[in-house]
């Protein structure tokens, strides 16, 4: 009975040449006993190696031959990645007999801890691909949770959905659809930064910050290559290297005491005044509230952890940030948060007392 044939899996349409499906439909495609005849194939699953597929099948090979192998630190890398400089993001190959499949297999495991949102541009680009010359499978392990947040990104970016909106597009065709609460949070912010990861805004900063800190939480070393550049050392005046940014007058913040630039305004990250987690807005919140609050009144400024910062490297919970020229003290870090005086919680904190800097442009 063991080798009684599997009847052919049919995955589900959800629009042209765009089908979701789980494991079963992509050994089904790769071994062309698919009703669908496919050309290409997004594997999300645990691992990228097409072992993962073919184990599912005893006695089963599919051959493949590698076409591109990205890996995190180079081409198509965000540069704030959390993600060890060498680990595996995704590959490209060719499958199947006679090799006339794509398959892209992005290693994603299904937690809410994971990041999706730096795989979904090539994701979608890879799908818009192969929907132009043929018909495209999405799968993951079981069809619930990672594809099925591939494609209502996919959704979302090229009908201008909302999540909502995509999400129940998708589950009129297929009911199991239903991402993780950390991918559907993910999900959210692509929708905010207008359909696209925009890794130099501010929420996408809070977001891998938040990633961070979850890292450094399950006992993780945070090294740093998940640092951003230190902007004291890089030529904000002077040679520019990006001559369309020249007249861009920067904000800075420089040490008082010896003027050396701590950070720029791109290394901000913006929280909402009185509106964190546990403010005191039982008390505040009726006499007016925090909520008229600018950010411009609070005494501190918190910023993506900078590779001057060298204390954050040796794996404390928290501690004195000093400025590398002078020693001067200028705030504190700590991956638990600090709670700004307007009351905000900010989780984890990488703050700046502003009493500590001045303001310049450069
Ligand atoms: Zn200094
Ligand atoms: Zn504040």
């Amino acid at each position: 009975m063991d080798t009684a044939p599997i009847p052919p899996a049919v995955p589900d349409l959800v629009r042209d040449r765009l089908f979701f499906g789980n494991i079963n439909d992509a050994v089904a495609a790769l071994t062309a006993a698919s009703p669908i005849d496919f050309t290409h194939v997004l594997s999300v699953v645990s691992s990228a190696s097409i072992s993962f597929i073919t184990d599912c099948r005893p006695g089963l090979a599919i051959p493949t031959e590698e076409v591109r192998r990205v890996v995190a630190g180079e081409d198509g890398a965000p540069p704030v990645s959390g993600a060890a400089p060498g680990r595996l993001l995704r590959v490209v190959e060719r499958a199947g007999e006679g090799l006339r499949l794509t398959r892209m297999a992005v290693p994603l495991r299904d937690t809410e801890e994971e990041n999706l949102l730096d795989h979904l541009d090539p994701c979608l680009d890879f799908i818009d691909e192969g929907r132009k010359v043929g018909n495209v499978l999405v799968h993951c392990f079981a069809g619930i949770s990672r594809s099925a947040s591939i494609i209502v990104a996919y959704l979302m970016r090229t009908e201008q959905k909302s999540l909502e909106e995509a999400l129940e597009s998708l589950r009129e065709i297929s009911e199991s659809a239903c991402p993780n609460d950390g991918f559907l949070e993910q999900l959210k912010l692509f929708e905010e930064m207008g359909f696209k990861v925009d890794t130099s805004c501010s929420l996408y900063k809070r977001f891998r910050l938040k990633l961070l800190g979850q890292s450094y939480k399950f006992g993780e070393k945070i090294g740093s290559h998940v640092f951003e550049d230190d902007p004291g050392l890089s030529p904000h005046s002077g040679s520019c290297h990006d001559t369309s940014k020249k007249d861009v007058r920067k904000t800075a913040y420089r040490c008082k005491k010896c003027r050396r630039i701590i950070a720029v305004q791109d290394n901000v990250i913006s929280h909402a005044p009185g509106e964190g987690e546990s403010c005191f807005n039982w008390n505040r919140r009726k006499n007016g509230g925090p909520s008229n609050n600018k950010e411009q009144d609070c005494s501190s400024l918190f910023i993506e952890p900078l590779k001057w910062m060298t204390p954050v490297e040796e794996g404390a919970l928290e501690g004195k940030l000093s400025c590398i020229h002078c020693g001067a003290r200028l705030g504190y870090f700590n991956w638990s948060g600090i709670q700004c005086n307007c009351g905000s919680w900010v989780t984890p904190a990488f703050q700046i007392s502003k009493s500590k800097v001045d303001v310049s442009t450069v």
